[in-house]
């Protein structure tokens, strides 16, 4: 079974209708899933499995909600996906629970399992496809869903109607991007220069950034990319992170283009 036919399952098995009736905690505890809090050096959470039960921890350094719930859920994702595996035991990084398409298959199959049941596919389809695709809904589909924006944004590009990508910089720099797989480009190395024509370039200076959407250069983003022409024009939007020094940025298609 795929990680998103486990997840599909529960939510039938459990009769959940709308994501107002969904409750990790309790789904987790109807499954033999301990939780637990305790301090992990490393670890955002835990689980060790046998394939009937299993207790996950989380680090009590985690106060948001969202994450919380991110959290357990991401480790639930590791029971129903590997239960059947000789591995008894998970510990996962920051940088695992936002992983997708990495080299840490189980660490994306346990994220792919997240996504489904926090934000089911035709939940997600219902809230977003009848709107354009901005920050606007990706902050509304988070507040509804109970997950980051991040999450949300990464949920948009793998299954959102409108070809669109998203880039998380930190310090400057392109540390993860994710893309639809109709949006027109996608060589952007991990470690690029956030450009000076986008708009998170004025948030790493120090500066006001704008935070409604405007046109940049295409080439700005991706001048690697062959098939990026001079006069291609995308919509970019950002979010600031202050507490990270990091910007979430959103691309789409321009009708310039
Ligand atoms: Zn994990």
């Amino acid at each position: 079974m795929k990680p998103e036919e486990h997840a599909a399952r529960l939510i039938d098995e459990y009769c959940i209708s709308n994501p107002k009736e969904l409750n990790v905690e309790e789904i987790a505890y109807a499954e033999n899933l301990f939780i637990k809090d305790a301090p992990l050096n490393n670890f955002l959470g835990m689980i060790n499995y046998k394939e009937s039960h299993g207790i996950i921890t989380l680090n009590t350094n985690i106060t948001d909600k969202g994450q919380r719930i991110f959290t357990i859920t991401h480790e639930m994702g590791h029971f129903f996906n590997e239960r059947n595996k000789p591995e008894w035991l998970r510990g996962c990084k920051v940088d695992d629970l936002s992983s997708f398409k990495s080299a840490k298959r189980n660490e994306d199959n346990a994220n792919v399992f997240a996504a489904e049941l926090l934000m089911h596919r035709p939940w997600f389809n219902d809230f977003t496809s009848k709107r354009d695709i901005n920050f606007e809904l990706i902050k509304e589909a988070a507040g509804y869903f109970s997950v980051s924006l991040s999450a949300a944004a990464m949920r948009y590009i793998n299954i959102g109607k409108y070809p669109a990508a998203v880039i998380y910089s930190k310090d400057g720099f392109v540390k993860w991007s994710a893309f639809h797989d109709y949006f027109p480009f996608k060589f952007l190395l991990k470690g690029f220069a956030v450009p000076k024509e986008s708009a998170a370039s004025d948030f790493f200076k120090g500066n006001t950034m704008q935070t409604c959407s405007d046109l940049v250069p295409a080439k700005s983003w991706f001048p690697s990319d062959y098939k990026c022409k001079e006069s291609t024009y995308l919509y970019e939007q950002n979010v600031a992170m202050p507490n990270y020094n990091a910007v979430l940025t959103l691309l789409w298609e321009s009708e310039y283009t």
